[in-house]
């Protein structure tokens, strides 16, 4: 799961890519709104934390531009306190959810799992498919009962298998989802990520589908 984190101040951009690192998720960030509205626009987000007033281009009219594009990726826009007009024309503009400054960073995580969960059509915070099960809040994952440890990368990648489950997905939509930009991404690295979670999970769970992709089963269907 990769975010883009959009915020000109550099201390509360560092502490929100901080969280979220800590959270396991791939972060980007831009420092204007140029240059999110050019991100956005290129690379495939789960995710955008947008703050509203931005130099260059307000986050308001990056919020409007991406919507007029037709990218649905979810956005949290971060607003003053007493910004309840920016709240009501985010909202109106495409936002999926609002936090107000200052915010706590448990705050911003569950409001980030709600929406990347609701634009992927699950209702819950756990996610399960056959023995395997992950709870996106802690970040726990169990395969039949017992716990196990993943690496930050092999986490992200069986999270954004949870979230699809029943879709072939390709290896080069799996690194755009896994990896930063700008990292040294290619489909042999996914490959071997794959094996390493299939080999760490020790049950048949990720199916390959030749010249396409992979694909989790959907267990709920
Ligand atoms: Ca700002």
């Amino acid at each position: 799961m990769r975010i883009l984190v959009v915020e000109d101040e550099p201390r509360i951009a560092a502490d929100i890519r901080a969280g979220l690192e800590r959270a396991h998720y791939a972060v980007d960030h831009a420092e204007d709104g140029e240059s999110a509205w050019f991100r956005a626009g290129t690379e495939e987000y789960d995710a955008i934390v947008l703050d509203l007033g931005l130099p260059k281009l307000d986050g308001l009219t990056v919020l409007k531009r991406l919507r007029a594009a037709d990218i649905t990726t979810p956005i949290l826009i971060l607003t003053a306190r007493d910004g309840w007009r920016d709240k009501v024309e985010g909202i109106d503009a495409g936002a999926d959810d609002y936090l107000a400054k200052p915010f706590q960073m448990e705050e911003l995580l569950a409001r980030l799992r709600a929406i990347i969960r609701r634009a992927a059509g699950q209702s819950s915070a756990i996610l399960r498919a056959g023995p395997v099960e992950v709870d996106t809040r802690t970040r726990m994952v169990t395969v039949h009962g017992s716990a196990m440890t993943l690496s930050s990368l092999e986490y992200r990648l069986l999270a954004y298998f949870l979230h699809h489950p029943g879709r072939v997905l390709s290896q080069s939509e799996l690194i755009e989802h896994v990896y930063e930009a700008g990292s040294d991404r290619d489909v042999n690295a996914i490959e071997a990520l794959v094996a390493r979670l299939r080999r760490k999970l020790g049950v048949d769970l990720i199916e390959t589908r030749r010249g396409h992709g992979y694909l989790i089963p959907d267990s709920t269907r």
